[in-house]
């Protein structure tokens, strides 16, 4: 499989050039040329995820690429379960948070890492990643004690939870965690500004652990592919998916999958109290804005990266507009819907979780009959601070978390400007690998 820019299609890579560079030289997004919907036919949900996540992506790899080599990978970066759990009739909870940092990252970051070290770099580089919340995280505990592999991650200082916090600056070594005196936007912008920096290229090798990253939204389509034709076997139906959306990657993702001929009926996109793709899609002009702070802080993103990617997929802005759907979620509706489905289905779901369910209970009577899979982006445990006082319960800790309160911690904070993070990332002491 080679890969394209989203800006201009001339522009190609093949699968290691497009991961290692991350953002494509005209600062387009990475794609597939082509989409290998061969393959799905020889798909069935009897294997084992890792074994259904190496046949689904090797068409996406270089020709050469083993089946084995990639089932190796797939083994190594999915050990952990993906349930799907049913809550009400016709409703269920695909559960996307049970790898080591308890959000759907893990898939991605696993993943990337997974192939960093087949790459086997001859040079150390440095992986810049911001986030807003669980990305980091996520990249953190994946990359941590990679030996050619230094990360170097971007949080908005005083918008994350302290529990996202610790799991980022907790872990040393090759880790640098940085708080940025701005918004997620800001940390996005310094990451697309340093890729595109030649100094920065040379003096480092650069790349990106963010969903921009072509290797962190491939097996995001396993879960929707799997999912969906286990579905389907099992219920001789189509699912419907509705997908907490921020950054735009983890639903590109599902659309992908649909691409590839998965059977997955509708998609609906519930944002939180951010507006610009709903605003977009109702309007048709793209105004991106800065990103405001709610209870569902991972998805509090003003100008969504992968817009370019679902801009692509359609061909235009009408075709987008007019085949997407997204609702708003405000913060005192998350609030009412965690009470809801506590109180009714004993179910305690993250804030992002309640963002679609909340657009779940908005369906049409016509809508609400057929079948629908909630995504579950994170534990609810990793937002006790805004869940516990809504709920008035004590959220239990997963022994994965619980190990990662207890080390300690430590990180650099700086303005939100490429000179400040230069003068930070270069410095002899922070730019060696420990
Ligand atoms: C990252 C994240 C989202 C948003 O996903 P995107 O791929 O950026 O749209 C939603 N929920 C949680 C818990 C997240 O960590």
């Amino acid at each position: 499989m080679n890969y394209q820019s989203t800006r201009h299609s001339q522009n190609t890579a093949t699968f290691t050039e497009a991961v290692l560079s991350g953002l494509a030289p005209d600062g387009g997004l990475w794609v597939p040329t082509r989409w290998p919907t061969e393959v799905t036919a020889t798909l069935t949900a009897d294997l084992p995820y890792p074994d259904f996540a190496a046949k689904l992506l090797q068409p996406f790899f270089e020709v050469k690429t083993s089946l084995n080599d990639l089932t190796t990978l797939c083994k190594m970066a999915f050990d952990f379960p993906v349930p799907l759990r049913q809550i009400r009739n016709n409703l269920w909870l695909l559960e996307l948070f049970h790898g080591p940092t308890l959000a759907f990252k893990d898939f991605g970051a696993r993943f990337l890492s997974a192939c960093y070290q087949r790459f086997n770099l001859a040079k150390p580089m440095t992986l810049l990643v911001a986030t807003s919340g669980d990305t980091g995280s996520a990249i953190a505990s994946a990359f941590h004690g990679h030996s050619t592999m230094r990360v170097v991650i971007l949080f908005p200082e005083g918008k994350i939870t302290a529990r996202q916090q610790q799991q980022i600056t907790c872990w040393g070594d090759n880790v640098l965690a940085v708080a940025v005196r701005g918004t997620f936007d800001d940390c996005q912008r310094l990451v697309k500004n340093a890729l595109q920096d030649p100094t920065w290229q040379t003096s480092l090798g650069v790349t990106t652990g963010n969903s921009i990253n072509i290797a962190r939204l491939l097996p995001q389509m396993v879960y929707y592919a799997y999912i969906s034709l286990k579905w389907q076997t099992q219920h001789q139906t189509v699912p419907n998916f509705i997908v907490p959306c921020g950054n735009l990657g983890n639903v590109t993702a599902a659309y992908w999958a649909k691409q590839l001929g998965f059977p997955i009926q509708d998609i609906l996109l519930a944002t939180n109290a951010n507006t610009v793709v709903p605003d977009f899609l109702r309007t048709g002009v793209y105004q991106a804005c800065a990103a405001i702070a709610t209870l569902a802080n991972a998805m509090d993103v003003g100008n969504p990266s992968n817009l370019e990617r679902l801009l692509h997929l359609f061909g235009n802005s009408e075709a987008l507009c007019a085949k997407l759907q997204a609702t708003s979620v405000s913060d005192d509706e998350i609030r009412t819907t965690l009470l809801e489905f506590a109180t009714q289905n004993n179910l305690v779901v993250c804030p992002h979780t309640a963002t679609a369910l909340h657009v779940y209970n908005q369906l049409s009577p016509k809508q609400i009959a057929k079948p629908w899979i909630i995504v579950a982006t994170a534990h609810p445990c990793k937002f006790e601070q805004v869940i516990e006082p809504i709920l008035n319960t004590v959220i239990s800790v997963p022994a994965q978390l619980a190990t990662i309160l207890t080390r300690p911690s430590a990180y650099k904070v700086i303005e939100p400007n490429l000179s400040a993070l230069s003068t930070l990332v270069m410095q002899p002491q922070n730019k060696d690998l420990r």
